[in-house]
């Protein structure tokens, strides 16, 4: 049992000269980020935060996230990530809901805290610039659509605004005694996704992040300790990022190559030039890298090992991007209730497609019906169930949701999936998603994939929408490839090919893009919102 924050000190024990961070030209050691850390803790201290008070940090990736993080985790607090994208109604209900006491936030999005700070607890908010660790930002970071909003905005210091840069100034860097007294503290309130409902803050303990990063060191990448990089570019507010991102290259000393925002021209730039070995990212994310028009300028040879999670990978991905890279791309699986992780192919052996691959070391799982809640015999589908080290303590204020979900060790995750005879996990799709249509079940993800084999289609996202006799019908929403064409009816005939009748959409909807969450996860609830306004 040790905190989080050990993790830190370590690398900057072993490590003390060896870039921590590397942020758009800045870079930090790993005893520059430790001394930051400590001062900022320090400040935390002295501004009177409290064991077990919940931190908000609302940042993107930058030195200050990291620093914010750990420093807050040093005297105890409880961190609260949120997406600095987040509108007032959702910034309103992470901050009403967790009841946090102080917020550190990006100077460009203080008005939308000041518009929602009456209705929440916060006693304290602290705000920091671009420009506290890139005194010259590049024009191109202001033109980002987060950047741009408040860029006029006159910040109130005094009272109980504090300027960070100010705090970290005035801050002694002397060691910090973390704030700790089990594993089972808290760490984390991490809300989730949001993808099929409110958000819920799941309840994350120091073991549960600890443990995921250790499990994750044994399992993905055999990465050596001091050597590797990590291009940082999943967010860190999200579990995945944090955890596969963050403190996993805390875990290992490696490198962080932070990236504030999903820019392909940028991501294309740093891997040629600065050489991350490891690429933790989602499926949209390389997509997006494969379908850029002059990839093949670009050396990503450096590129190592990849670990795709948080939606399904289509194989094509898999391999276009394997064989650009040179490296392996394995697809893993997990959720925020799971610290992220509880599922990911061998990184060294890849053998399946299509899979999640195997449970990660102490990770129980089994299938179940959900109507029953009994075992399902092998290959046949059920809901998947885990039980291990990294299952979240339960949801903040939420008992009866968390007893929904929590019982006796085992978290329903609520998707649908099997098991197959080497013990290898394929997920089917989500539970709520599954479209019933003329009493038939039919799981949008199959029919998502047979549009993807279509050369013109880029993204294919299929939705159930109320039908008078069918109950339901098949709906499919279709991103087509640059300068490419294709009609319903050609839909229509290659669907048919490859699926039964009831499977086929019916509707087709062409878009410019699909609505996505901060990891790149297509909203299918968002789309079939709208899909349900319009008559069928
Ligand atoms: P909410 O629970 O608020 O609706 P969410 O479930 O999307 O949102 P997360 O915890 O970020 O929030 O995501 C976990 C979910 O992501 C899993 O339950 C699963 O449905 C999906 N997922 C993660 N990895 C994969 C994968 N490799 N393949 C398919 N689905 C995946
Ligand atoms: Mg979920």
């Amino acid at each position: 049992d040790v905190p989080l924050t050990r993790f830190l000190v370590d690398a900057a024990n072993d490590f003390p000269h060896r870039d921590a961070i590397f942020f758009l030209g800045k870079r930090l050691t790993f005893q520059d980020l430790l001394l930051d850390v400590y001062r900022f803790a320090n400040a935390l201290k002295e501004l009177g935060v409290q064991k077990g008070e919940r931190v908000g940090i609302m940042l993107p990736n930058s030195p200050q996230a990291v620093i914010a993080y750990y420093a807050a985790l040093f005297v105890g607090g409880v961190v609260v990530q949120i997406n600095p994208l987040y509108t007032e109604r959702e910034l309103e209900h992470q901050l009403a809901d967790s009841e946090a006491e102080t917020l550190i936030c990006l100077d460009l999005v203080y008005q939308k805290v000041a518009n929602v700070r009456a209705k929440c607890h916060l006693k304290r908010i602290i705000v920091t610039s671009i420009k506290d660790y890139l005194p010259f930002p590049k024009n191109w970071l202001y033109s980002l659509k987060m950047l741009k909003d408040g860029t006029n905005v006159r910040i109130p210091y005094g009272g109980d605004v504090y300027a960070f840069s100010r705090l970290i100034e005035k801050a002694v860097p002397t060691a910090v005694e973390p704030v700790y007294e089990s594993g089972d503290d808290l760490a984390l309130l991490q809300y989730t996704g949001g993808t099929t409902g409110l958000a819920k803050g799941a309840m994350l303990t120091h073991r549960n992040l600890v443990v995921n990063c250790c499990q994750a060191e044994a399992w993905i990448y055999q990465a050596e300790r001091g050597k590797e990089s990590v291009l940082g570019v999943l967010p860190f507010f999200h579990v995945y990022g944090m955890t596969v991102v963050m403190n996993f290259a805390v875990r290992i000393a490696a490198t962080m190559i932070l990236v504030p925002s999903f820019d392909r021209d940028l991501i294309l730039k740093l891997i040629s030039k600065h050489r991350p070995t490891l690429f933790p990212g989602a499926p949209t994310m390389y997509v997006g890298l494969i379908n850029h028009p002059e990839i093949g300028k670009y050396d990503l040879s450096s590129i190592r090992a990849c670990l795709s999670g948080s939606a399904p990978l289509p194989l094509e991905v898999q391999e276009k991007f394997e064989d650009l890279t040179g490296g392996l791309l394995v697809e893993g699986y997990g959720m925020t209730e799971t610290s992220p992780v509880t599922h990911a192919n061998l990184i060294w052996d890849r053998v399946k497609s299509g899979t999640i691959g195997l449970p990660w070391p102490d990770t129980d799982c089994r299938i179940v019906d959900p109507e029953t809640g009994e075992e399902v015999s092998m290959g046949q589908l059920g809901e998947l169930q885990v039980r291990g080290p990294q299952v979240m303590k339960g949801y903040w204020k939420r008992p009866e949701e968390t007893d929904k979900v929590l019982r006796d060790g085992w978290l329903s995750t609520g998707d649908i999936a099997r098991m197959d005879e080497d013990g290898y996990f394929y997920i089917v799709d989500r539970k709520k998603d599954v479209i019933i249509a003329g009493g038939f079940n039919i799981y949008p993800r199959e029919v998502e994939e047979v549009l993807f084999e279509h050369p013109a289609v880029q993204e294919a996202a299929v939705v159930g929408v109320p039908h008078p006799y069918r109950g339901e019908t098949v709906k499919a929403f279709i991103v087509l490839k640059k300068d490419h064409q294709v009609t319903e009816e050609e839909l229509d005939r290659f669907c048919r090919e490859k699926l039964a009748a009831y499977k086929v959409p019916r509707l087709y909807e062409f878009r410019d893009e699909l609505p996505k969450s901060s990891v790149g996860k297509v909203l299918r609830r968002v789309l079939k919102e709208e899909a349900g306004k319009v008559a069928v």
